[in-house]
């Protein structure tokens, strides 16, 4: 027999071989696919497909690898950046990563966004999102926007109060008075924290911090 040692394996995939081969040996014996310290080289064409599907690859960013298991499927091993099936080496998908590992961590599921434009409502829940309808995003996090430029009536906001386990206020956005006022006064959410920043990765690390606070 031939036997295929997992360093090459890892090697011939571009995986960090630290983090992949204990991996690689942990879903290769489950499945009963290791022989030895490899595999057996007449088993090429099943390993191979066998292992895209078991692994999660990730850049080894901590948010990135929380998440990639439940997101992309499959043991979490690190690659080259622009091959995470998180990010992407994307700094804005890792900030919403960023967003949705404190979600899991915590169990909060619904966020409500007030302020930001609509390019940032696509940043964060993807391009069918609407100024106050419900998107339910990957890992089933839910979030509804506020439009800080519109009309908002009183009993919009106490619906969306009492939706929410988070509610966040953009504030160097287009935000009225009008608008921020009626999540900030006496009917404020006990969770509701205030990004004074204009990023994306600004409001991600406030939704971060203000969940795991
Ligand atoms: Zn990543």
């Amino acid at each position: 027999m031939n036997v295929v040692p997992l360093a090459r394996l890892a090697r011939e995939r571009h995986l960090d071989p630290a983090s992949a081969i204990p991996v690689m040996r942990t879903v290769l014996a489950r499945a009963g696919l290791l022989v030895e310290e490899g595999v057996d080289g007449a088993t090429l064409s099943v390993v191979r497909p066998f292992l895209d599907g078991a692994l999660a690859l990730t850049c080894g960013h901590a948010e990135c690898d929380a998440i990639a298991p439940r997101l992309c499927g499959g043991s979490v091993v690190h690659a080259s950046p622009h091959r995470c099936c998180v990010c992407g080496a994307s700094a804005n998908e890792r900030a919403r990563a960023r967003i949705y590992a404190a979600c899991i961590a915590t169990g909060a599921r619904r966020l409500v966004v007030v302020g930001g434009s609509p390019s940032h409502r696509e940043e964060l829940a993807g391009g069918g999102a609407r100024w106050g309808r419900e998107i339910v995003g990957p890992l089933g996090i839910e979030w509804r926007f506020v439009d800080g430029s519109g009309r908002h009536t009183e009993t919009a906001a106490r619906a969306n109060i009492a939706w929410a386990d988070l509610v966040v206020i953009w504030a160097p956005t287009q935000l009225g008075h009008t608008v921020s006022d009626q999540y900030t006064g006496s009917a404020r959410h006990p969770r509701t924290a205030t990004c004074a920043r204009k990023g994306f990765g600004a409001l991600a690390d406030t939704i971060a911090d203000a969940l795991r606070g």
